[in-house]
């Protein structure tokens, strides 16, 4: 009798203490994500309300491997498999902050890796169609979006190198693998009016971050913003 009322005592108390260890943990993860901001982002020129606002939120520990979580708010990239790297926070945001991000605003992303920069776009409320190479990388990076609850994303396993026609014009496009130029059917895709981000691989084989702008008039301009290390673009072998 007695080792019954324990067990039912230990049944009623479990949960109780289950909800109290997430909600820790939530403010574990929250503090170091308020610290990476205000450490590794405002001061190095992080300055757009939206792009902070989804540093703050998207819970980046959740897009790396398990046992790299506790490096998850550094600014630093991490490997996650296939070759591929979860980029370093800054890049994220400042590659969200070039294309002056809006609710509402239609986002092509070449290499959805983890998915993680896809999550702060629409943590923004873009809309997100997004494309992987490796198919393995493209199935966890869906459920995991799934799992975590972002809407508004389309992921899809494919060579993003031809971009996404069905679904063009964009108002903005990222790119976050390496190609040796700027991929035609890309500038082809973006919007009159819309932003390109993308690292470059120059023929020394560093990279620049190029920003590809296309105006009202179908004019293209591009500038270089900084220097960068990105894996790179792979194309597919048909
Ligand atoms: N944006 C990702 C990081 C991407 S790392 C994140 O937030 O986690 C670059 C990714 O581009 C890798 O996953 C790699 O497999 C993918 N990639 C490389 N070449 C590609 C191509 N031609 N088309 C689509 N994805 C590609």
């Amino acid at each position: 009798m007695r080792r019954l009322v324990w067990v039912l005592a230990a049944l009623l108390l479990a949960p109780g203490r289950l909800v109290a260890q997430r909600a820790g943990d939530d403010q574990h993860w929250r503090t170091q994500r308020e610290q990476l901001v205000a450490t590794w982002l405002v001061p190095y020129g992080i300055t757009d309300t939206a792009t902070l606002r989804a540093m703050r939120t998207v819970p980046r520990h959740e897009f790396v491997p398990p046992h790299l979580r506790e490096l998850a708010y550094e600014d630093r990239p991490l490997p996650i498999g296939h070759d591929a790297t979860i980029s370093q926070p800054f890049i994220v945001a400042l590659m969200t902050q070039l294309i002056a991000p809006r609710a509402g605003m239609r986002v092509l992303e070449i290499g959805t890796g983890s998915g993680y920069q896809a999550a702060v776009l629409a943590a923004i409320g873009c809309r997100v169609w997004t494309i992987e190479i490796v198919a393995a990388l493209a199935t966890s990076a869906r459920a995991r979006l799934e799992r975590l609850g972002y809407q508004g994303i389309e992921v899809r396993h494919g060579d993003g190198w031809a971009g996404w026609p069905e679904q063009a014009p964009f108002d903005a496009i990222l790119v976050t693998a390496a190609p040796d130029t700027i991929p035609p059917a890309l500038v082809a895709q973006l919007a009159r009016g819309g932003r390109m981000v993308l690292p470059v691989t120059n023929r020394d084989g560093s990279q620049d971050l190029v920003v590809v702008e296309k105006d009202a008039s179908g004019r293209l301009t591009e500038r270089r913003v900084a220097p960068v290390r990105f894996v790179r673009l792979q194309r597919e072998v048909r």
